[in-house]
């Protein structure tokens, strides 16, 4: 691969990179390559982070003032006397060497790296300015607090998270997890390990449709048939089946590094192979083409590799690129706010349950994402 930018515009021009989205993977970068002891020099380099307002992935738990936690604004994102900026917007179009925002303001890159993430249905999707994710937190705590009955499609980690912080606030509530698979999560983790969620699932008073699937989300209080026939009858349908990842704007600049499911192809070293042969584009996080579950820490372990490789880039391949190995496949799921399990792949395989969750993530990660931003 080509590791260099090559910049065809007059020696003394700065070095534009730029960062197209400003959740874990983007900001953990952004922050990083800014930082003081690393080889960004701000007279010869500008960093931009593209990002709507402010940070915010939670579940709609009531009662209160989550949000106040949750909404991270960017303003300690960059170490002081760093050149960091960050720009609140929508990126609509990427073209070479600049992007359009929705706004029509357009930006211009040397180097760029997308880091987009992927978009959820529902309570899960969050949208992008304070004020309407204060109004959709409030409206689906509405939604929830009045439904006697609730099924979830999609039985991973974030549907198991979401059941049973809805049976946790509101315990008369029937809760059913529907999943296609005849045990919760899929197979990057272990049956025993699935054997124990689906069982402290079911103790927690959550009801699961296994191996079977609901093809369409009826909307609001209906009865709907899953493929092998069962009947199930409930005021909220709700999809929990994953994110779809947003890499609409790269499918216009370059259809050929698109997959079938939208994902972004990347190099092992998480440039992305361009049709026009350019070494100028990365990815990071949720959106990227790699065979490992998409979660907070990957995203954040894909942007500790590009710091590496973007700086490389940046500085005519004084750093040599480094491969991304792929990370450790562990996962901590919350039972509720005082319970859970966390599966560590290490030894014969480590399960830790209620006390040692809790204490980590009773919280909902809420302080590592604050943490990240310098809050
Ligand atoms: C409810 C919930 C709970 C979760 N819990 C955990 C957990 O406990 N542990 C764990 O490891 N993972 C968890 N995850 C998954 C984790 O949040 C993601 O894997 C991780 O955030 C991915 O990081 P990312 O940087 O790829 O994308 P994101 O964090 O999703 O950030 C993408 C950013 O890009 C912005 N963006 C998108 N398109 C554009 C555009 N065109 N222009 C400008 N900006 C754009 C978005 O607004 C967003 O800010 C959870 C996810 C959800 C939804």
């Amino acid at each position: 691969m080509a590791s260099t930018i090559s910049k065809e515009t007059p020696v003394r021009q700065k070095t534009e990179v730029v960062i197209v989205g400003g959740g874990s993977g983007g900001a953990a970068l952004a922050r990083r390559l800014s930082s003081a002891a690393l080889d960004f020099d701000p007279e010869q380099h500008n960093l931009t982070l593209i990002t709507p307002d402010n940070i915010a992935s939670t579940y709609p738990r009531p009662p209160g003032s989550l949000e106040d936690t949750a909404l991270i604004p960017y303003d300690k994102l960059y170490t002081e006397g760093n050149a960091g900026r960050v720009v609140h917007g929508q990126v609509t179009q990427i073209l070479d060497g600049s992007l359009v925002l929705e706004s029509g303001e357009s930006i211009q890159y040397h180097c760029l790296v997308l880091a987009t993430g992927g978009r959820w249905e529902g309570p899960l999707a969050f949208p992008d300015s304070d004020a309407e994710v204060r109004e959709h937190l409030r409206a689906w705590r509405a939604k929830f607090a009045a439904a006697k009955s609730v099924v979830l499609v999609g039985g991973g980690a974030v549907g198991v998270e979401l059941a049973c912080e809805v049976k946790a606030w509101y315990p008369t509530t029937e809760v059913t997890i529907v999943h296609a698979h005849s045990l919760l999560l899929n197979d990057a983790y272990p049956d025993k390990f699935r054997n124990s969620t689906v069982a402290r699932v079911k103790q927690f008073g959550v009801n699961l449709v296994l191996d079977d699937k609901l093809e369409s989300l009826p909307e609001g209080t209906t009865t709907a048939t899953t493929t092998k026939g069962q009947k199930l009858t409930a005021d909220l349908f709700i999809s929990t089946r994953g994110p779809k990842p947003n890499t609409d704007i790269l499918k216009s600049f370059d259809p050929s590094v698109i997959t079938p499911s939208g994902h972004v192809k990347v190099l092992p070293t998480l440039q992305v192979p361009l049709a026009n042969g350019k070494a100028n584009l990365f990815a990071l996080g949720d959106i990227i083409d790699w065979n490992e579950q998409h979660k907070f820490t990957t995203a954040v372990a894909h942007g500790e590799i590009l710091v590496n490789n973007v700086l490389g880039a940046i500085n005519n391949g004084v750093t040599p690129p480094i491969p991304y190995q792929g990370s450790e496949e562990s996962i901590m799921i919350t039972v509720g706010p005082r319970g859970g399990l966390w599966f560590v792949p290490k030894l014969w395989g480590l399960t830790f349950g209620d006390w040692v969750v809790s204490t980590i993530k009773s919280g909902l990660f809420i302080p590592n994402a604050r943490a990240l931003l310098g809050y």
